[in-house]
């Protein structure tokens, strides 16, 4: 084989190593952002639900304006009944005692839901908090695991990136740089072999011709179809 090509194959096979490493990397960050994303989502519903405990109690505190009113309101009419003469006033003024009576007793019973509404959604909320700590605890074990997977695969990439580097340098400039291009917009492989008599990428015939002089010189040839270095390579 020719040895340029020889060595433009070398440092293909090295970078689909580090390729491999890299998608294995990001899997694994893919997964520690899941758990991030997870916990990330269950102290959100901490705070739905303490946005919903301080949307009751400014509830509660309005019906408890609304109960100070009637009270009063209420304390007046007594001390009217007191002072009034009986007959007709007193009549007037007791059976609005009595209705206003009413009204305080349903205002009452709004401000007891309103307590018990403070004290559900607070149970809420503490839940919620309960959840998010069993949450992080769960994942202790997950995430040591992910991050001790992490560091071994950043030590495989630290030796495919070394590995990699050292094959690039033996590569001709030019064609590595033609190498080069070619990855860095096309599909990983951008060095490919004949299948036959037509491109091992996309199948795109190769001229006779062309197929002969990669043959005998050994020399890489660009794919009229998808651009790729083609080679020849001895099926027998
Ligand atoms: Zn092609």
């Amino acid at each position: 084989m020719n040895p340029d090509l020889e060595k433009l194959l070398d440092l293909q096979d090295k970078d689909l190593t580090l390729l491999d490493v890299d998608q294995r990397l990001d899997q694994v960050l893919a997964e520690e952002q899941a758990l991030d994303e997870a916990v990330r989502s269950a102290e959100a519903s901490i705070g739905v639900a303490q946005r919903s405990v301080a949307e009751s109690i400014r509830r509660r505190i309005e019906v408890e304006g609304r109960v100070e009113t009637y009270r009063k309101l209420q304390e007046g009419r007594r001390k009217r009944i007191e002072v009034s003469r009986p007959g007709k006033d007193t009549a007037g003024l007791m059976a609005e005692l009595d209705l206003s009576r009413q009204v305080l007793a349903r205002e009452e019973s709004d401000w007891f839901r309103a307590q018990e509404a403070v004290q559900a959604q607070e149970t809420r909320v503490a839940e919620a908090e309960t959840a998010v700590e069993a949450l992080k605890a769960e994942q202790v074990a997950p995430r040591e695991a992910l991050a001790a997977r992490r560091a071994e695969l950043e030590a495989e990439r630290a030796v495919a990136l070394a590995a990699r580097d050292a094959s690039a340098a033996a590569v001709a400039k030019p064609l590595r740089s033609r190498y080069e291009r070619l990855r860095g917009s096309r599909a990983p492989r951008a060095v490919v072999a004949l299948a036959g008599d037509a491109c091992g990428a996309c199948y795109t015939a190769v001229p006779m011709n062309r197929r002969a002089q990669m043959r005998m010189s050994g020399v890489v040839d660009a794919c009229e179809g998808c651009g790729v270095m083609l080679y020849f390579v001895d099926a027998s």
